[in-house]
């Protein structure tokens, strides 16, 4: 069913650029402009000279940008502008649309490595349940093992279960077969409790095996913002680090071996769900 997907760290304020703006950036702009108010029928005598002095001034502007001066041109070229599809120049400022209009909540990934854990992942799931939150858990082997009763009541409760390795182990500093077995072993073991194999994947430490990329047909989730939780263990700076780091679209990096991961997500998922952020589980984030 799935391919080979891997989600990665995204690379951070990369704007994609549509066919206009790449248009503008070369010298063919003038020719695009000219060419589209042809073709729509525009292009009559001065009102083409006009959308064409508009478009230099424009790509000039984009040239540019520390440049703030309004010349008598740039004014004459808002309409042109907008004739062409351009960006006004306010839109950087009033795309009010989407966060005002809200009509579609702001997704985000919680996700919880190294259980289950006796204590703090059936605490999750009841905190979990409370806010009516759907998470992602990337379960060890040797703990499914050990408490079997836990790993059905995360399937019962409708969250996701991946895969976290069986011992916890480097994966790239195995051997491909060792490697396998880590990762097969553990899928068997959830399969035999849910009846259902994992699609989902996170080595420990994030480290691949590079070479488990042709031998398995799982998906390597990894994660955007790192909470540290295991290694703070202390609920105002876990909140206060994920808070600042997050962003739509993320996934959350968390452990629920830890009662201060427990406050901490609580507290984490009221306040996002307070910002407009709605909690889904890591394969309708990745491919919705
Ligand atoms: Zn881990």
């Amino acid at each position: 069913m799935l391919g080979k997907y891997r989600w990665k760290p995204k690379e951070r304020g990369k704007k994609k650029t549509c066919f206009w703006e790449k248009c503008l950036n070369f010298d063919l702009a003038c020719i695009c402009v000219v060419a589209f108010l042809l073709v729509s029928g525009m292009g009559k005598g001065e009102a083409v000279w006009q959308a064409f002095v508009s478009a230099i001034h424009v790509q000039e502007g984009t040239q540019r940008d520390t440049s703030h001066s309004q010349s008598t041109l740039s004014l004459q070229g808002g309409e042109s502008q907008e004739a062409v599809g351009l960006p006004k120049n306010g839109d950087s400022q009033g795309t009010g649309q989407t966060s005002e209009g809200n009509t579609e909540k702001k997704k985000v990934a919680i996700t919880f490595d190294d259980g289950p854990h006796p204590q703090y992942t059936p605490e999750m799931l009841a905190a979990l349940k409370e806010r009516n939150v759907k998470a992602t858990f990337f379960l060890l082997g040797e703990e499914v093992e050990k408490y079997p009763e836990i790993v059905k009541q995360i399937q019962e409760e409708g969250h996701l279960i991946g895969n976290h390795s069986y011992k916890h182990e480097q994966l790239s500093k195995l051997t491909m077969d060792q490697a396998c077995a880590q990762v097969t072993r553990t899928n068997e073991l959830i399969y035999g409790i849910t009846g259902i194999y994992p699609s989902y994947l996170r080595p420990p430490f994030g480290d691949w095996h590079k070479e488990l990329d042709c031998k398995m047909n799982m998906v390597e989730v990894l994660w955007d913002v790192d909470t540290l939780d295991w290694s703070i263990q202390n609920h105002a700076k876990i909140v206060e680090k994920t808070l600042n780091d997050v962003q739509e679209n993320d996934i959350i990096l968390m452990h629920d071996g830890y009662e201060t991961s427990v406050t901490a997500a609580m507290e984490i998922i009221d306040t996002l769900q307070k910002q407009g952020y709605e909690f889904v589980t890591v394969d309708e984030m990745i491919f919705d």
